[in-house]
Parts: C-alpha cells; sequence; structure tokens
C-alpha cells in the first residue's frame, strides 16, 4: 500500500488519487501537481508521518476532486489513477482509471468539461513502426479512435526518418493521447518529439498489448455493418492492412471498448486520407495561432483564429470548426461549395440573422445528447430537448428555402428535410409520453395517461392530494382562516403535507393539541395534524410506486428513442455545417474591413492577394491595421527575402499571407481586397522560435527539426513561411544555414515562399536567382530622430544601417557607435566568406563531376580504336553530365 502512496516506479504524468468515502487525498509529488492545478497554490499541502518518511499530501472535496480530474485529462493531458480501500486490511485497489485518449470510465466526471472544450472528445492513435519487407522503408501502422462519434480510422503508409506524414495525420486528428509499444528506437524517439511538439501524450504498453489475436471478433462486434452485409469485418478493405491493424487491435484494447455493449453495432471503420486535406504541421498551426492553447477557454478573438471565427451557437458547431481549421480542404469544389453558402450568408444578412440570433442558438448539443441515448444514459428532459431541437426545424427550412439557392438546398435543406421525416415518430413518441403540462412546471414526467399501471398510480396520488386539501378546508374552518389565502396547503419532500399561515396568524394555533408546529420562518409557521401525517404516509409510499413504474416506462422510451440516435448524430453534423458556415459569414461581416471571396485556382502560376491583413491583429482595440500586397509569379518571383527593421512588420506579414491561404482553403472569405490562391498541397512554418526551450528542445535544434521537413515537404504546391531562421546558433553558422535553406527552396522545391531574416546577405540572393528570387522590405524611416515603422512591404531590401540608427536614437555614445559601424563592416566581409563557402557546395560536387569525366576519357583513350568513337563517346558523356545540373559544371561547360 505504502508503495502505491509513495507514487514510486511511476512517471510524474500519472497522477494517482484516493477515494477516501466522504474526501480525496493526492500524496508527495502528485500532492504538488494537484495544488498548483485546483489551488494555484501550495499553501492547502499538509505533511504526515515521520522523518525520514515525512512526505507531502492533499485533502480534496469532492468538487475539488472533479475539478481535478478535468484539469489534469483535458487541459494537461496527463493520466489518473483512483484507487479505493477495500478489505479489513485496508487495501487499495485501482477502481478507475483515465488518460486523455481514453475517458470511458471518468466520462460522467469530465463530461462537462468536454462539452465546452473545441475538440472533438477523446481521440486515440496508436501507432507502430517496423521495416518493410519489401522496400525495407519505415512502415508505419495507425489507428485512431474517436469514441464520442464512433470512429474508427486506420491507415498504413512508408515514412520519411521524421515522421512527416505521422505529423500531418496528427495534426488533422487531433488525437489528445498516442499508444506506442515498449521498444526503445530512434524511431519512437523521433515519434515522441512529433507527439510533444503538438501537446500529445504518449503512453507506451506492453508488446503483447499490440497482438492482433482476437481482433476480427472484437471488430464484429463493435462496427456498424449495412442491413444486407455479411457481418463480417474481413469484409471492409481496411482489415487488409496489417500493420494498422495491430495499433488497432491495441487501441481497442486500451480504450476497453468491448466491455461496453452500447458501443457494439456502431463503429466505422475508415481509412485516413490525409491527401484530401491541406498539409499542415504543428509548426505551421502555431506560427498562424489557428487554435487557442489548450486549457484557454476565453478564446479570445485577438488570439487565435478560431477565437476570431467561433461565432457558432451549437457545441458540436464549435467542435466542427476546429476540424474545419485543422483540415483545410484541397478540393475545389468542395471549397466553392462552402464559399457559395457564406457569401450568401453575407449578402443576405436577413438570412444570416435569422439563423444566428433565432434557429442556431436555440439547438442543444445533438451530438452529446445522441451519445447519451447510445449509451442508454439520457433522461427524459434530453429526450425532450432533442424534440424541442426537431420543432425547430420546419422554420428553419423555410427560412433556407427563401435563400433560393441550389447549393444550400442540396447541401442543407435536402438532408435536413429528409432526417426531419425520419424523425417525425420520435416527435410523435415524446408528444405522447412526456407530460407537456408538467414540463411548464420544469418537471419532466410521463404523461400518467400512457401506461395503464402509471395511471392507476397517478389516480392514487391524486386521491391523497384531494385527502389534503379536505383536511386544509377543515383546518381552516378550525382555525377562522381562509383556505388558500390565509392559510396554505404544502407538500415538500422533507416534511410531506402541511399546513402554512403567516407569522400574525400564529397565535390561533397555541395552546391547540390538534395541531404540531414544524417550524417558524420568515415565511410563515409550518404546522400538520396527525390525520394529514397519515394522508403524507400514504403518498409518499404511493409516490414511490408510482415512480417505480414511471422509471420503467422512461427506460422503454429511452430504448425507443436510442433507436433515433443514428438519424440525430446526423442530424448533429448537418447542423454544426451550417453553424459553421454561418460563424464564417458572421465573422466576415462584422470584420473592421470587408472580406472577400477568394478565388482557388488549379493553376499554379500565380498567387496574389491585394491588401492583405491580418485577421486577428485588425480586430485589436486601437490597431490601424496597414494592409499589404504579396505577389507570386512562377516565371518571375517565387521567393521574396523579407527585411527591414525589427517590429516593422515582417512577420505580420507572412503569417497574414499564410492564414489567407488557409481560410481560403477551409471555404472562408479572406481579409483582404482580392485574393488568387493556388490549390496548395502543404503550408508548411517556420516562424519564432520562441518559448520551446520549456520542453527540453532547444532552439537551434527545434529550428532545424522544422527546417528540414520543411525541406522533404514543400513542392511546387507549396506555401512556406520562413522566419529569422539561423538565430539559435552563431551568426556565420545562421547565415549559412539561412542562405543554404533559401536557396534550396528557391531552386529546388520551387515553392511559393517568404522569407524573412536579420541576415541582410541574403539579400544578394535575388541577383544570384534573378527570375526566381526577390526582395521586399518593411519599409521604415527616420523622421525628426523619430524612426517610424510604416508597416508597409515594398519592394527591394532593406537599408541596413536602421539597427545603429535606433542605436543612436536611443543615446548610445558615438564611440560605440562608430565602433559598431566597423564591425559590422568587418562581419559583413566575413560573411561574404561565408557565401563563398556556401557556393562551394556545388563546386566541390562539379569538381568531383569532372574528375571522374576526366578519368573516364582518359580510360577511353586506353581502349577506344578510334578518334570517332572517342569523339561521340566524349558527346555522350557531357550530355549525361550536363543532365546533373551541377552550376559549377554549366558555367565551366557553357564557357
Ligand atoms: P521582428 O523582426 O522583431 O520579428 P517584425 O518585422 O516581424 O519584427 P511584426 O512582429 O510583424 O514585426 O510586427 C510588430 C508589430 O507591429 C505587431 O505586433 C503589430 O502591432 C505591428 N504591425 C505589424 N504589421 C502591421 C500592419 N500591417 N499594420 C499595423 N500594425 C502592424
Amino acid at each position: 500500500m505504502s508503495s502505491i502512496i509513495n507514487n514510486s516506479m511511476k512517471p510524474p504524468t500519472t497522477v494517482r488519487i484516493f477515494d477516501r468515502n466522504d474526501y480525496y487525498s493526492v500524496h508527495g509529488s502528485d500532492a504538488t501537481t494537484a495544488a498548483k492545478e485546483v489551488f494555484s497554490s501550495l499553501s492547502h499541502i499538509k505533511k504526515m508521518g515521520i522523518e525520514p518518511n515525512r512526505q507531502d499530501y492533499l485533502v480534496l472535496s469532492k468538487g475539488n476532486f472533479e475539478i481535478l480530474i478535468r484539469k489534469l485529462l483535458l487541459v494537461r493531458r496527463y493520466r489518473v489513477e483512483i484507487y479505493v480501500g477495500e478489505g479489513s486490511k485496508n487495501e487499495w485497489l485501482l477502481k478507475y482509471k483515465g488518460s486523455p485518449g481514453c475517458l470511458s470510465q471518468l466520462e460522467e466526471i469530465v463530461g462537462e468539461g468536454l462539452s465546452s472544450s473545441n475538440d472533438n472528445g477523446p481521440c486515440l492513435i496508436s501507432v507502430n513502426i517496423k521495416t518493410d519487407p519489401v522496400t525495407k522503408g519505415r512502415l508505419l501502422g495507425v489507428a485512431c479512435i474517436t469514441a464520442n462519434d464512433y470512429q474508427i480510422s486506420v491507415a498504413e503508409f512508408t515514412d520519411d526518418d521524421l515522421l512527416t506524414q505521422l505529423e500531418t495525420i496528427t495534426v488533422q486528428l487531433a488525437p489528445s493521447e498516442c499508444i506506442v509499444p515498449l521498444t526503445e528506437n530512434d524511431d519512437y524517439k523521433t515519434l515522441k518529439k512529433v507527439m510533444e511538439r503538438a501537446n500529445i501524450t504518449v503512453t507506451k504498453l506492453k508488446k503483447v498489448d499490440f497482438s492482433t489475436e482476437g481482433l476480427v471478433q472484437d471488430l464484429n462486434r463493435l462496427l456498424k455493418f449495412k442491413d444486407a452485409q455479411m457481418q463480417d469485418a474481413n469484409a471492409f478493405p481496411e482489415t487488409r492492412m496489417g500493420a494498422a491493424m495491430v495499433s488497432l487491435a491495441a487501441a481497442i484494447r486500451y480504450t476497453s471498448l468491448i466491455n461496453d455493449s452500447t458501443n457494439f453495432g456502431r463503429f466505422r471503420l475508415n481509412t485516413i486520407k490525409a491527401e484530401c486535406y491541406l498539409h499542415l504541421d504543428a509548426a505551421a498551426l502555431s506560427a498562424l495561432n489557428v487554435l487557442p492553447e489548450l486549457g484557454d477557454n476565453t478564446h479570445a478573438p485577438a488570439r487565435s483564429l478560431y477565437g476570431l471565427l467561433d461565432r457558432c451557437r451549437t457545441q458540436h458547431g464549435k467542435r466542427l470548426l476546429a476540424q474545419w481549421l485543422r483540415q483545410p480542404l484541397r478540393d475545389i469544389n468542395l471549397i466553392n461549395e462552402r464559399l457559395d453558402i457564406v457569401e450568401l450568408l453575407v449578402e443576405n444578412s436577413q438570412l444570416r440573422l435569422q439563423l444566428h440570433e433565432d434557429h442556431l442558438r436555440r439547438i442543444p448539443d445533438l451530438q452529446a445528447l445522441a451519445r447519451k441515448l447510445t449509451r442508454k444514459k439520457a433522461n427524459l428532459h434530453g429526450c425532450y430537448r432533442i424534440y424541442q431541437a426537431l420543432q425547430r426545424l420546419p422554420n428553419l427550412l423555410q427560412c433556407l428555402a427563401d435563400a433560393n439557392s441550389p447549393t444550400v438546398h442540396s447541401t442543407l435543406s435536402e438532408p435536413i428535410s429528409e432526417l426531419n421525416d425520419d424523425l417525425e415518430k420520435f416527435q410523435q413518441m415524446i408528444e405522447a409520453t412526456v407530460d407537456m403540462e408538467a414540463v411548464d412546471r420544469g418537471d419532466f414526467l410521463v404523461k400518467p395517461s400512457f401506461d395503464d399501471q402509471l395511471q392507476v398510480l397517478h389516480e392514487q396520488l391524486e386521491k391523497y392530494q384531494i385527502s389534503a386539501e379536505k383536511e386544509l378546508n377543515k383546518a381552516a374552518r378550525d382555525l377562522g382562516l381562509d383556505a388558500k389565502k390565509t392559510i396554505k396547503l404544502e407538500n415538500n419532500p422533507q416534511n410531506g403535507f402541511c399546513f402554512r399561515v403567516t407569522l400574525k396568524e400564529e397565535q390561533s394555533l397555541r395552546g391547540n393539541k390538534k395541531y404540531t408546529i414544524i417550524d417558524a420562518v420568515k415565511g410563515g409557521v409550518r404546522f400538520k395534524t396527525n390525520a394529514l401525517d397519515s394522508i403524507t404516509e400514504d403518498y409518499v409510499q404511493a409516490k414511490v410506486n408510482y415512480e417505480k413504474e414511471q422509471d420503467k416506462v422512461v427506460a422503454e422510451i429511452i430504448g425507443i428513442a436510442a433507436g433515433y440516435s443514428e438519424c440525430l448524430f446526423c442530424l448533429s453534423h448537418i447542423l454544426s455545417r451550417l453553424d459553421v458556415l454561418v460563424s464564417f459569414a458572421v465573422a466576415a461581416s462584422t470584420a473592421p474591413n470587408a472580406y472577400t471571396r477568394p478565388e482557388v485556382t488549379e493553376a499554379l502560376d500565380e498567387f496574389v492577394l491585394r491588401d492583405v491583413r491580418h485577421p486577428c491583429l485588425e480586430v485589436q482595440e486601437g490597431v490601424s491595421f496597414i494592409p499589404n500586397d504579396v505577389f507570386f509569379k512562377r516565371d518571375s518571383c517565387l521567393m521574396h527575402i523579407v527585411t527591414g527593421a525589427n517590429m516593422g512588420g515582417k512577420s505580420t506579414w507572412m503569417r497574414s499571407c499564410g492564414i489567407v491561404a488557409l481560410l481560403a482553403h477551409a471555404g472562408c472569405l479572406v481579409p483582404a481586397s482580392s485574393a488568387r490562391v493556388p490549390r496548395l498541397r502543404a503550408l508548411c512554418a517556420r516562424v519564432g522560435a520562441a518559448d520551446r526551450e520549456e520542453k527540453g528542445q532547444s532552439t537551434f535544434m527545434l529550428e532545424m527539426i522544422e527546417s528540414a521537413a520543411i525541406l522533404r515537404t514543400a513542392t511546387p504546391d507549396s506555401l512556406v513561411l520562413v522566419d529569422e531562421l539561423g538565430r539559435g546558433t552563431s551568426t556565420y553558422e545562421g547565415c549559412g544555414i539561412a542562405w543554404a535553406i533559401a536557396e534550396k527552396l528557391a531552386t529546388e522545391s520551387k515553392c511559393f515562399c517568404l522569407f524573412a531574416t536579420h541576415y541582410h546577405e541574403l539579400t544578394r540572393l535575388p541577383s544570384l536567382h534573378p527570375n526566381i528570387i526577390v526582395n521586399s522590405h518593411a519599409e521604415a524611416s527616420v523622421v525628426d530622430q523619430q524612426l517610424l515603422l510604416l508597416h508597409k512591404i515594398v519592394p527591394g531590401p532593406a537599408t541596413h544601417s536602421l539597427g545603429l540608427h535606433v542605436a543612436k536614437l536611443a543615446d548610445l555614445p558615438d564611440s560605440i557607435i562608430e565602433y559598431a559601424e566597423a564591425k559590422q563592416a568587418q562581419l559583413e566581409t566575413n560573411l561574404f566568406e561565408v557565401e563563398s563557402a556556401v557556393k562551394t557546395l556545388d563546386t566541390t560536387e562539379g569538381q568531383k563531376m569532372i574528375l571522374d569525366f576526366l578519368q573516364k576519357c582518359k580510360q577511353l583513350q586506353e581502349t577506344a580504336t578510334s578518334d570517332q568513337i572517342i569523339m561521340s563517346e566524349i558527346r555522350k558523356m557531357k550530355d549525361n553530365l550536363l543532365k546533373c545540373k551541377n552550376k559549377y559544371v554549366e558555367s565551366l561547360l557553357a564557357a
């Protein structure tokens, strides 16, 4: 027992809590963790035991225990174990546990927290990595379980050594936990880093947990088969992905899905289609502030794109919005479908307001209610809320029909209308079973007339009520009071039936043995008679019987209602689509400056944005945003080297461009006056390396990881944003690395790229690659001894003496400024050498090739029989050499 309490043999990310009946306790280092989460201070921690075994402990009330569980699982993404004392020996047994990806045992506690979070509830990813027997590559088997919407998705693919594809998938699916087999090798170390960057808890499991034994039987139980389909999981093509099935087996075991019969026949199995969505890596997601930080429930518009766009009225809409931002589309037709509706909603303000202010705001979390129905955890109140939502559908459909749009009709009205028809019987059932009069009083009861037995019991209750009223009249006569006016009948759970008179009338009771006073409060004096007591006794018994019978009927109703949960899931999904589209429209039409519909093109020749703004910055109070243009053209300007003073607006410009690209692919209007955006495959960013040290990765290391990933991912249909690369190392190295990466991106990846840097040397790149790279800078000038940041991005390199200008303005002594100027000149000369060193990369390689070429010529001379043969062989070798496209060789041969 003491070893459990001592928390030995457990990682700090697992917190043990001890249930002591009417309170909970946490010990040792867990006490510190818990105190910080619940009280934001350590002052509640106490000490127990005697030295040297003295240790910290913390006592938690039930309320604080629940707060702790929610914070640990949903915000910190830790695991929790709850122990309960059992047996005379007071042994502690592990009774419940939960982890970020598996909340089933603690669902009742964390439920509330879940509905307010912007992710899709617990989502678990399971990964195993092995060597592909055929290609010898790194084969990944991935399985993902989202219990809330009964989804199982799997994938199997070979990945590079940085696990780039896995990172894309984790960004798209946003799991909260990743399970892996207990294996220590470089691949799993890389995996851990990928997960850490995305804030995903990694849990290592024994290798036997990854055995596929019994998997098909489990799937046969869990999966939903079509009516005519054989109940055989092997019929799903996904089951042929061997590596993915290994991961899936572990995920099913870990989540204990099979232990809950309400999961049977519910799950859908599908393949993860990462290529359908714009590739976003964790760095891009954070560089563009797409989602709020974990645990930030304020969702301030200025803090994240999600916060700005979230005008959703429904909880499922909020969750879908986060998903759309993580999964921007790549299908132009689907993008345009969304844009058609958003544009219509922006133009038709009446429609927008009706949907936003009236219809959607009254829709409850249908997804959560449907899930409760499936798990038979719903109650009559939940059923009534669904009923209320369904009651609104005809009006909502009318409103959509008035829009007179074929896209709205086919994507929203038609499916909603079909589901409305399917759910008609559900509505009829609720009307037939729920006592609507009681609902008006806030009670959710079954109509007595619905069930014969219930009716009999109800009549009994009424009989007792009438008897009590007769007693009231009798007492009123006896005391000379006015029944229902000066003397009233009450019935409450504590006292049962009782009378109440005002304090003024109290003297009429004094000395009267017939009446027993219960209490005297401000509102009057409550009292009873023996007869009333006996009525109460009968009434209470009848009420117990009534409630028992009602519970049976409610269970029946819930059982029938559960049959509609599939329709309700579909309805919640369509309504959440509508909610997000309305939300996009509301955000666009309430922005300080107009948004525009982007034109998403199949062609990759141009990427042009006019008057682009940063949507989160322009809504900040006191900011007067300066719009800028972004111009890319494939044959003249593919990369901008962006220079300029600190705080000049470089990052903001680049982020604005990235955000517009992302929003365009998500089907949202964009903050610009016009936008022509090519259909992109990937959006990569390496912007700002701050705040990562705390995760144990050095800035430079992280930069290099992100840069390497970008170099692999970037293709001509990618947008790459690089800001201040090379800051984490020495100036020479940093400049060299920045130079090499910029050149490679421009000439080999040929992606659209904005490359901001403080290495002024990089402004020489355009002269080396005139039709690919251009210079742009954030304009600034010195006016009246004041540095004026204009936040305007204009062509050409920045004048690089601005830093010293700032120093002069700061009244730094002249001698220091002069010294700095001399030092700057000297460093620049050195850096020029770095530039040459980088250039010699091509040269060294070229020289090797020429040497090889000459050796082959020499051999040829010895073996060839005629001059003609020699010449034709040399020509062939020269052509082959030119195909290598080495600049050094090209320049030599051209000369
Ligand atoms: P550094 O080189 O130090 O990273 P930077 O050139 O990247 O700086 P930003 O971080 O983009 O500069 O901008 C600094 C601040 O200037 C922003 O926080 C914002 O307040 C303001 N700013 C940037 N661009 C604009 C703009 N176009 N209009 C108005 N204000 C802007």
